[in-house]
């Protein structure tokens, strides 16, 4: 049943995934189904997408809703939901406005750009250097691409563009030596997420603050990927106790509807008059009333306090796996955030799982990520966790 839809994929579809061999038809909460019948929980949620699960009820009627009445316009009027979940989305931060886009890597543009807007502003003009971290990834756009400082992804697309430079993450000290007069941004995700859950130490984050108010130099939080109860936190930067002057989101901001967002101070944002930058799509009414709806529900009493509380529960478990099973060499994360690595290639464990009825995905090749939706139960947790072990120990006595 799966099996004529993979050949259609295979035939028309550019071929830049390397997709599993299931095809997945229906969603509810923490389970997927493929066509075939078959159950999955679900460990990946569409990549930190679907924070709320599948099909949350009051995302679906929000969509619903919105749909029937309006569901595109264009930035050339206002638009209600979009200027409600602006108001929500600067009353809920540290930024002032929203520039309303589509995707992350779209957010990230937005930033590049106003980051250096704001430096032709100041008569800087010269200033239009972005330090961003080793293993960072902030999308597949060219600007995007020219900040993720992975090599693997950049392999056939240059030249990329220019004024970008790569330090090693959580290296105050190189930091402090790759700043000099041309540097306008560093561009930082608190938590690397695609780079294998890479937690930043709370000394580096407010190093970075310390260092780019010393220098004039804006601080860009990526929070694509940890925003949103990701964490435990509705944003990573809270965890750190330290705000930018710029923030990225996108992925669960929508509760699935492709919806990006660049925040900022007025400082900043005040470069970005009429002219300067737009996206068609960007803040429309159906993508900004499931981001309402999604918010609504996040920011609801006692949500963030569930999420920490299962996460600790996960990562207490995850981290028991690590002392017993030798190629696990380390637990970690946060909230709901939260990763294995192994001393090996973890692809084996994914198919494993997958085959036994769960979705989890490996990154860095050796890194088991698990980012479930929120609202996970423990008896979920519980289950993966034992096949997991299973998995884990077949693959040790190998
Ligand atoms: C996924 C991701 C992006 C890119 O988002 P897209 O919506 O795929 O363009 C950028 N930054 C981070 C931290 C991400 O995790």
């Amino acid at each position: 049943m799966n099996k004529n839809i993979i050949q259609l994929t295979e035939k028309h579809v550019a071929g830049t995934y390397g997709r599993y061999p299931i095809v997945l038809v229906k969603g509810k909460g923490s389970r997927v189904w493929d066509k075939s019948g078959k159950q999955y929980i679900d460990f990946v949620s569409g990549l930190a997408v679907n924070n709320l699960g599948h099909c949350h009820p009051s995302v679906v009627a929000a969509i619903k809703k919105q749909a029937e009445k309006l569901i595109h316009v264009s930035n050339l009027y206002h638009i209600e939901p979009q200027s409600q979940l602006a108001e929500k989305l600067t009353s809920l931060s540290f930024a002032d406005k929203i520039f309303f886009c589509n995707s992350g890597t779209e957010a990230i543009e937005s930033a590049i750009k106003l980051a250096r807007k704001y430096f032709f502003d100041q008569g800087q003009s010269g200033r239009t250097e972005i330090i961003t971290m080793h293993n960072s990834f902030h999308g597949r756009t060219l600007g995007s691409l020219s900040a993720t400082a992975q090599k693997k992804f950049h392999i056939g697309f240059k030249p990329l563009l220019p004024g970008f430079k790569y330090i090693p993450f959580n290296d105050l000290q190189s930091a402090r030596k790759a700043i000099t007069q041309k540097t306008c941004a560093i561009l930082v995700e608190p938590i690397q997420g695609e780079g294998g859950v890479n937690i930043a130490d709370p000394s580096y984050i407010s190093g970075l603050k310390k260092l780019c108010q010393k220098n004039g130099v804006l601080l860009i939080f990526d929070e694509v990927q940890s925003g949103f109860g990701r964490t435990g936190k509705l944003f990573a930067y809270e965890l750190y106790k330290t705000k930018p002057d710029i923030m990225t989101m996108a992925k669960a901001l929508g509760g699935g509807i492709a919806i990006g967002a660049m925040a900022g101070t007025n400082r900043v944002m005040k470069s970005f008059v009429p002219g300067t930058h737009a996206a068609t799509f960007g803040g429309n009414p159906l993508a900004c009333s499931a981001a309402l709806a999604t918010l609504k529900v996040i920011t609801g009493k006692n949500f963030l306090n569930k999420v920490n509380a299962s996460g600790i529960y996960f990562l207490k478990r995850l981290k028991k796996i690590a002392r017993k099973i030798p190629i696990v060499k380390e637990a970690r994360g946060t909230g709901m955030f939260l990763a294995l690595e192994l001393d090996q290639p973890g692809h084996e464990i994914v198919i494993d799982c997958m085959n036994r009825g769960f979705l989890i995905n490996c990154i860095q090749q050796n890194v088991l990520r698990f980012i479930p939706p929120l609202t996970i139960s423990r008896k979920d947790i519980d289950s993966l966790i034992s096949v997991l072990s299973e998995s884990l120990i077949k693959l040790n006595d190998k």
